[in-house]
């Protein structure tokens, strides 16, 4: 079996050397040091700020938009977060300033904020350890898969295989394929995982388990317990899943239950706006067998109180990212947990799963409900299905199309793969009730509409700056390059 690792980079083991006092300029190169200021074109103020409000009013956001997107975790961010990931002390550090001594009292700062939120983290998750440095949350898997394979290689385990269920998102097993594995996808039974597949599927070769709870399907797993047994039978590691941490903030900790790896996604349940592709942050936080691969650097607290980067980690699987990661989103994610509390983090989550059976529950009569479960079963998100509607030529792409035209931004569509045209709603806990039943009401309407004139429903959106694209055409002849309007 192929495994990755990063190298780690020569000389850069262990405590930065003895520093000379100064000035942050005094760091940098003489031949690095601009001379004259950039020549960068001029515009206006006004034409600047019309271009941008212009843009902004095409863009659709959650800032002014409602955004029940399932899987992603669209909530309002407050704004104090940006403030905070403002303050100049903080944007303004390069990352190769020294950190201890000398020039490091402008790093001291920024460390302790790594140190505390990985501590936070730990808190949250019940994990011993974290590292801060994944990108995302599919690169947060990739680390967490690597991980999985240092543990094994160091035990000498000859592991080939990582199950997935049917119902995961498409990063787990992509994660897993890159990582080397041959992935074993196994079925669901009524949304969740069934233990006697995964009996199935297990033998010796299987490095462990990737799954999320709730999982896609916005269902908590059960079989909780069962499977962590059956996983560690055979030494195999149990991969959580944290995109849907929304869901279990402060009413379950993963590394209680007996995961052993974990990825959040900070950009969705900790406050960072996303979407567009960034930026996000996926740290990784495992139990006591997998802490020694941590990837490097590892902030650390000396005992005189400071804070530095180690690299000296003999059994690291190295370097997975430049820096830090993406301290911007982790610093907002720190404030968010510190704003809220344990209290307020407990809320969010069951506000969110609230506010996501609300809907279920209003819409059921509407559209087919597959997995129409009590509120201990269903989670912060639901899935809803669009056969009836189907029937009569309206699909499940029509309506979210449709929803476009009231303002609201269309839930995941087609996703997960096993319910056939759903429509995947996460309402998240910052939305009001007003803003819910406003969204029931347009839906409503819109289904009434499918029903007596289902060609209106079909061409939709017409109130958006671009209507209906043609999306064969689309995929067919892409233009990847930007081109006069
Ligand atoms: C969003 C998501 C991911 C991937 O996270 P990114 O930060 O988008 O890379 C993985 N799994 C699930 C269930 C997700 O919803």
């Amino acid at each position: 079996m192929k495994t990755i690792f990063a190298k780690s980079v020569p000389g850069r083991k262990g405590v930065w050397p003895e520093e000379p006092e100064g000035q942050i300029t005094d760091f940098i190169p003489e031949n690095l040091l601009r001379e004259n200021l950039p020549a960068l074109p001029e515009q206006s103020e006004l034409d600047v700020v019309r271009h941008f409000t212009l843009l902004s009013r095409r863009n659709f956001g959650v800032d002014s938009n409602f955004y029940p997107l399932g899987s992603c975790t669209m909530k309002y961010n407050p704004k104090f977060m940006e403030d905070i990931a403002n303050l100049s002390g903080f944007t303004d550090l390069h990352p190769l300033v020294p950190q201890l001594r000398g020039a490091g009292h402008y790093t001291q700062g920024a460390l302790e904020v790594l140190y505390e939120t990985e501590k936070l983290l730990c808190e949250i998750t019940g994990m011993d350890a974290f590292t801060l440095q994944p990108l995302a949350g599919a690169h947060g898997e990739l680390t967490g898969v690597m991980l999985m394979a240092a543990y094994h290689n160091y035990k000498g385990n000859k592991k080939t295989k990582i199950i997935v269920p049917d119902s995961a998102h498409g990063t787990n097993p992509a994660s897993a394929a890159i990582a080397g594995y041959e992935v074993v996808s196994i079925e669901s039974r009524d949304g969740i995982i069934d233990p006697q597949a995964l009996k199935d599927a297990l033998d010796d070769e299987v490095a462990g388990l990737m799954m999320t709870c709730p999982n896609t399907l916005g269902l908590f797993e059960r079989h909780l317990r069962e499977i962590v047994e059956l996983v560690h039978s055979v030494d195999g590691l149990l991969y959580y899943d944290g995109a849907n941490l929304n869901a279990i903030l402060g009413k379950m900790r993963v590394g209680d239950v007996g995961f052993d790896v974990v990825h959040l996604n900070l950009h969705k349940t900790f406050g960072t706006p996303h979407g567009g592709g960034g930026p996000g942050s996926g740290p990784v936080g495992v139990n006591k067998k997998l802490e020694p691969f941590l990837p490097i650097s590892r902030v650390v607290k000396l005992e005189d109180g400071q804070f530095f980067l180690d690299y000296d980690y003999p059994f690291s699987i190295g370097y997975i990212a430049p820096f830090y990661g993406n301290f911007g989103v982790i610093l907002k994610a720190y404030a968010y947990i510190l704003r809220l509390g344990r209290e307020g983090l407990i809320r969010v989550s069951e506000n969110a799963v609230l506010a996501a059976n609300y809907l279920r529950k209003k819409l059921e009569d509407y559209l087919h409900i597959p997995y129409n479960r009590t509120c201990a079963h269903a989670m912060h998100e639901f899935v809803a299905s669009a056969v009836k509607q189907a029937q009569k030529g309206v699909r499940a792409l029509d309506i979210a199309k449709a929803l476009l035209d009231k303002g609201h931004h269309a839930p995941t569509i087609y996703f997960p793969l096993i319910v056939k045209e759903c429509l995947m709603i996460e309402p998240t806990e910052t939305e009001s009730k007003e803003t819910l039943d406003q969204f029931v009401d347009d839906l409503i309407e819109i289904l009434k509409i499918a029903e007596e004139n289902p060609e209106a429903i079909q061409e939709a959106p017409v109130n958006t700056p671009v209507k209906r694209l043609d999306e064969v055409k689309a995929a067919r002849e892409m233009i990847l390059k930007e081109q006069d309007m």
